[in-house]
């Protein structure tokens, strides 16, 4: 069973919608993962934020906008008088529901409830116009079987445990749609797989499920070598190992939510990168296949904060490194980038939450510096032992820029560099004009 993923552009307008059908083959038995419509988690994101402040009115007048584009969206995607109906009642549902907030205490909890709204929102009104031409699918609700623990993680026995017997229910049935993104976490509330979770979704189903494929369809024909948002003339890429591909979704390529590769890395199972705008496109085949000898691609990661501590109790100590990370240990903060030498040790991090906290602490070491608006670019490739000369072609490439960092040898296909925000637009440009 395959498992079919459509990002928000994907199913965008309700013309984009009703072509999922030229990709969907619905003579297989496959599960449809839908992002919310473009742009909803967005505005979803701003009447929350306005609910946080207290901001009622201003909720209101963000509600009645997002409600106005679902009215004008269901009357062109449903041909019927009878299932435009119920349509309007999907929407009028969910809208309630987000009016409804302003009579609540509002907290985190009640924030998630919004954000989950859009995904909602999606299946059920693409379900409702599958029954409007006479397509026949099953709805699964995601808030089912998705469910994350206390750290947050995704669990995949309870996902395969639950989700098992929601499709053994209809063996007649071939297509499933589910929500991307959402989620219950530990206490049973509803969550989410943060931004851009749908990928995530569709790799953990795949995992739990055991699927033969995941495929990630989205408005751009697979992986590039660069970030096509930022430098002319990138290049899709035919295939990717795992490795490489985690490593560029972690480091900032957006097509892929950072984690969503994990899952199916795990399980070995397949992931295509397609475009929906041009289906035929070859995209980006991910598997446990590496190509050898080539640099594949570049991938930027912002608000990165660099933290230097600097000690001459350092010098022919040990033990000193534990200590240090058990600081970041303490405060759940992950480190993405290290380099030492043997009075300081560098490293990165991207969550500044507790930063005030780990820096009182990381003083009682030594003599502590912090930057922020740092970028860490990551040159991802087959960078082997045996290999020589890939490093010196990196660095020549950005000989013109200050690095703050340089990280090499951490895995065999990344090359890490730490440099200012400000320089980023020029390093990705020369990178890519020399390495490809
Ligand atoms: P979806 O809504 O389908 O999940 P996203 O916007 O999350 O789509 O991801 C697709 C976008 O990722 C592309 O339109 C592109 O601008 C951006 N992107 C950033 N880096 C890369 C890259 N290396 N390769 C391809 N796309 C990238
Ligand atoms: N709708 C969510 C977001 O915009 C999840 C996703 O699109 O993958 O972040
Ligand atoms: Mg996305």
């Amino acid at each position: 069973m395959k498992v079919l993923k459509f990002g928000g552009t994907s199913v965008g307008s309700p013309e984009r919608m009703k072509k999922l059908l030229d990709i969907v083959d619905v003579s297989q038995r496959q599960i449809v993962v839908l992002s919310a419509v473009s742009g909803t988690t967005n505005s979803l994101v701003e009447i929350s934020q306005a609910y946080l402040v207290g901001d009622k009115p201003k909720a209101a007048t963000l509600i009645a906008a997002l409600k106005n584009k679902y009215e004008v969206f269901i009357t062109e995607l449903f041909a019927s008088e009878q299932y435009l109906a119920q349509g309007k009642e999907v929407i009028d549902y969910h809208f309630n529901l987000l009016s409804g907030f302003a009579n609540d205490l509002f907290t985190n909890i009640e924030d998630k409830v919004i954000l989950a709204q859009g995904e909602l929102l999606s299946t059920t009104l693409y379900h409702v116009y599958l029954k409007d031409i006479g397509v026949p699918s099953v709805l699964l609700p995601a808030l089912d079987f998705m469910k994350i623990d206390e750290d947050n993680e995704p669990v995949v026995d309870y996902i395969t445990s639950h989700l098992t017997p929601l499709l053994d229910k209809h063996p007649d049935n071939n297509l499933f749609i589910t929500q991307g993104y959402i989620c219950r976490n530990s206490f049973g509330e509803i969550d989410n797989l943060r931004r851009g979770g749908s990928d995530y979704t569709a790799s953990l189903i795949g995992a739990g499920i055991r699927s033969e494929e995941v495929q990630i369809w989205t408005d751009i024909d697979g992986m590039h070598n660069n970030d096509p948002r930022i430098v002319k003339g990138t290049q899709p890429i035919a295939q990717l190992s795992f490795d490489e591909a985690a490593e560029l979704a972690y480091f900032g390529a957006k097509i892929l939510h950072p984690q969503s590769v994990f899952p199916a890395q795990k399980y070995k199972i397949p992931v295509r990168l397609l475009n929906t705008m041009d289906p035929q496109a070859q995209g980006t085949l991910i598997t446990i296949e590496s190509e050898k000898n080539k640099i594949k691609s570049i991938a930027a990661k912002d608000d990165i904060t660099a933290i230097r501590v600097q000690s001459s109790r350092m010098l022919l100590a040990y033990g000193f490194l534990r200590r240090i990370f058990e600081v970041f240990e303490r405060y759940k903060t992950s480190i993405d980038m290290i380099t030492t030498s043997e009075v300081a040790v560098s490293l990165t991090i991207d969550d500044t939450r507790y930063l005030k906290e780990i820096e009182a602490e990381l003083n009682t070491f030594g003599t502590v510096e912090i930057e922020t608006h740092q970028t860490i670019i990551c040159v991802v490739g087959d960078f082997g032992t045996d290999k020589h000369g890939y490093a010196a072609r990196v660095l020549e490439a950005v000989k013109h820029i200050p690095l703050r960092m340089i990280s090499y040898g951490g895995s065999e296909h990344n090359l890490s560099l730490l440099l200012k925000t400000d320089e980023k637009t020029e390093a990705l440009r020369s990178l890519h004009s020399r390495l490809f």
